[in-house]
């Protein structure tokens, strides 16, 4: 699992977090709900070790990570508008965090393979990523993720961009992946129906707060605070 203690995190004179802490347990599908600039992006490339917070820790299976580096973590990590190595195969990319890891090419090319099927982009392994949909390349960015293996994957606005249709057929999959493969998965949104319908617990985040952590019943039906009232959209 992931425990993250009193984050704090000041750029220049603004603070973008302010003593975050939650828990998430192994194999738990989490979703980090909040408005435009709360610092959801900001927590997870500190899980995943990209930005180092001015005070706190985060915990990665019962070990302190706070400053190890980002390689050793063994994380799955999507970015917001999910850039690929735009001059490399969909093959190539899948294979990236592979290749670096300098695994045999026989267990590439069968991890790649695999992960192809599972994310229905058989057959198109070799096409460049502007060769394909947007749908398509958000399960390229998933697949490359999954690649090393890792238990743990933070996405963070992996359904962003795509339309409605695209969107659901992203979420039943990314929801069946996190069922079988017993992925500990947290991923970003502002969409709090996205969060509602999709996680096991929702941490609503504002101003860079933690304003509640809970199931998406506790959340609806039992709101901590005014903000997450209002921004849930619940009647209470
Ligand atoms: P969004 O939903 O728009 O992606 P977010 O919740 O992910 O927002 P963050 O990206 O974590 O928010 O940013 C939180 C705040 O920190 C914002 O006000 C942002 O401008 C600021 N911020 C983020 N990264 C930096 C940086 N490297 N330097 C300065 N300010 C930053
Ligand atoms: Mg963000």
């Amino acid at each position: 699992g992931i425990v993250v203690r009193g984050l704090t995190k000041q750029f220049g004179a603004t603070r973008v977090l302010d003593r975050v802490s939650f828990e998430i347990r192994r194999g738990e599908l989490v979703a980090l709900l909040g408005p435009s600039g709360g610092g959801k992006s900001t927590v997870l490339r500190i899980i995943a070790g990209l930005e180092i917070p001015d005070v706190g820790e985060v915990l990665l299976g019962g070990r302190v990570a706070t400053h190890t580096r980002v390689q050793d973590r063994n994380i799955g990590f999507v970015f917001q508008g999910y850039a690929l190595f735009r001059h490399l195969t969909v093959r190539e990319n899948i294979a990236f965090g592979l290749t670096i890891r300098k695994r045999p090419r026989t267990e590439i090319t069968r991890a790649v393979d695999e992960l192809l099927t599972l994310v229905q982009l058989e057959g198109l392994g070799e096409r460049y990523p502007n060769e394909l949909s947007g749908g398509q390349r958000q399960r390229v960015a998933l697949a490359r993720a999954l690649a090393p293996g890792t238990s743990l994957l933070l996405l963070d606005e992996p359904f962003g961009a795509l339309d409605a249709k695209v969107r659901l057929d992203l979420r039943a999959w990314l929801r069946r992946l996190h069922k079988e493969r017993e992925i500990t998965g947290v991923f970003v949104t502002h969409d709090q129906e996205e969060a509602m319908t999709l996680a096991d617990r929702v941490i609503v985040m504002n101003k860079g707060r933690v304003e509640q952590i809970g199931t998406p019943e506790e959340i609806y039906d039992r709101p901590a605070t005014e903000f997450v009232a209002t921004f849930v959209g619940s009647t209470n």
